[in-house]
């Protein structure tokens, strides 16, 4: 079996320039974690918010956290202090409570906007209609203390690259619709985050600049 160093360094030497890695430690202990950041890894992912609360206090404070799951709106509070990136809001509801919180201790937090493009039901996720809905309405510029940083998506969980492919393409091209219409001044808003192990390489050739990795550096959960 390939350790996680040697795992990272695969995944790391097959990104292009520009693409980050959020290292997606979710069910994996804290001693993973620490394995990864002493090869350099800084950013990491997780999705349930207990769980990010207790590694988040033992491990180092220059980690940063990506709230990667489904977030609920009651747990919001938790981990808005510290967390860097929240990467799956998917209502108006979530943005404006974010954006309380955040305001409570005198932060903003980056967050992208999750997009629904797979055919799978179960996934969360903005429709694209809903997604320029959100927009158009306008309400999120008054959010100061939110800053929409990109989309995010998941991609169907197929074998089938092409359908792959194409929903990441669509993906990307609504990016560069989303940016000119309500984003073409801010440079802030510039990630799109697709790709997990299974279809990061494909993700990379698709416009994504944060694939978010577990399975492949950590092993199964
Ligand atoms: C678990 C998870 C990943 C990583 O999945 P792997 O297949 O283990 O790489 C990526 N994104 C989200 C939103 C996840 O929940």
């Amino acid at each position: 079996m390939s350790s996680i160093r040697e795992n990272l360094h695969r995944v790391l030497d097959r990104l292009p320039d520009g693409v980050r890695l959020v290292a997606v430690s979710k069910y994996h202990p804290a001693s993973a974690i620490s394995e990864a950041y002493s090869e350099g890894q800084r950013l990491f992912g997780e999705s349930h918010v207990q769980e990010l609360q207790v590694k988040h206090d033992v491990l180092p404070g220059d980690i940063e956290w990506h709230f990667i799951g489904h977030l609920q709106t009651n747990k919001v509070k938790y981990i808005v202090p510290y967390v860097a990136m929240i990467d799956a809001v998917d209502s108006l509801r979530l943005l404006r409570e974010i954006d309380r919180q955040a305001s409570r201790c005198q932060r903003v937090v980056d967050v992208l906007l999750e997009l629904h493009i797979a055919e799978e039901e179960t996934k969360y996720g903005l429709s694209l209609d809903d997604c320029r809905a959100l927009l158009a309405d306008g309400e999120w510029r008054q959010l100061t203390h939110v800053r929409i940083c990109g989309l995010m998506m998941m991609a169907s969980y197929v074998d089938d690259a092409e359908q792959i492919r194409r929903e990441m393409t669509l993906a990307s091209d609504f990016f560069d619709e989303v940016k000119g219409r309500w984003f073409a001044d801010a440079d802030y808003f510039c990630e799109r985050s697709w790709g997990m192990s299974h279809d990061y390489p494909i993700a990379c050739q698709c416009g994504s600049t944060m694939v978010r990795v577990g399975t492949t550096i950590f092993g199964e959960r």
